[in-house]
């Protein structure tokens, strides 16, 4: 069982013969960051779950689907050509993209204004699994995630390589699964509340179609890491699947 930080300097604390280096070393572990990270392929529930799981514990929350939507978002409304990259790139850091954290959700800004409206258009999702797969937005996407990292040093962050390529040395890793029917399922009840026309047949071909591609790209492939947690979510409802992360949390970190 690991010791949390806590612990171990109270345990330091009451030692009778306390050097100045393990009182450093106390002080450095009380401040080590809490990094939690959420993988695997759409719809089951990452999100939701991560939200109210962030919530709980008292950190802060990424989405880091939202930063590849929002690159997706400006290739298709700039009309960039997509066999250069290197105008992707440009447009994606003259954007300037970040979160405001004052919003619960963060929202996402582009050029200063929210743009989180646009991120679940049904252009946007059609597009954003072979735009997340080219090599130099991914670069760049890393670097701002591990940036945010630096500055949230208490965060959950979500996505399909969070614990396997931006924080392999996160303090918790899940990864969520379940069966692509079931993801399918929750994806065109979650289009049918918004209001949206869909056809379920097409709903499933589009999962597994997500899947393929996020899973068989050379850079930062939807993987499970092999020291993460994995859970499968088809039969839990979400406030389960969240119950059960915060004790498998709880159990391991010290986040009060
Ligand atoms: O999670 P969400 O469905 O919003 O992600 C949209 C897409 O962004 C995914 O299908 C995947 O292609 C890409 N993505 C990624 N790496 C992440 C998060 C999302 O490649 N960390």
């Amino acid at each position: 069982m690991l010791v949390s930080p806590t612990q171990e300097f109270r345990f330091r604390k009451s030692e009778p013969r306390l050097s100045a280096s393990r009182v450093v070393f106390a002080l450095a572990a009380s401040d080590r960051p809490i990094i939690i990270t959420i993988d695997g392929p759409a719809g089951t529930g990452k999100s939701t779950v991560a939200r109210q799981l962030a919530g709980r514990l008292g950190l802060d929350f990424l989405d880091t689907g939202a930063m590849y939507r929002a690159a997706a978002a400006i290739a298709l409304d700039r009309g960039l050509d997509l066999s250069d990259p290197a105008a992707l790139i440009a447009a994606v850091q003259d954007a300037d993209l970040r979160f405001d954290w004052s919003q619960d959700p963060p929202s996402l800004l582009a050029w200063n204004r929210p743009i989180d409206q646009r991120l679940r258009d049904a252009d946007v999702t059609s597009v954003v699994s072979p735009i997340a797969g080219i090599a130099a937005l991914r670069r760049l996407m890393v670097e701002k995630q591990r940036q945010i990292g630096a500055e949230h040093r208490r965060l959950v962050s979500e996505g399909r390589d969070q614990g396997s390529v931006v924080f392999p040395d996160a303090s918790v890793k899940f990864y969520l699964d379940a069966s692509p029917e079931v993801r399918a399922f929750r994806r065109a009840q979650q289009l049918r509340r918004s209001g949206m026309e869909y056809d379920a047949e097409q709903v499933l071909e589009e999962i597994v179609a997500r899947d393929r591609s996020d899973s068989t790209r050379p850079d930062g492939p939807l993987v499970c890491p092999s020291d993460a947690l994995r859970v499968d979510t088809s039969s839990i409802p979400f406030e389960g699947v969240v119950d059960e992360l915060e004790r498998l949390v709880r159990a391991r970190v010290n986040v009060d």
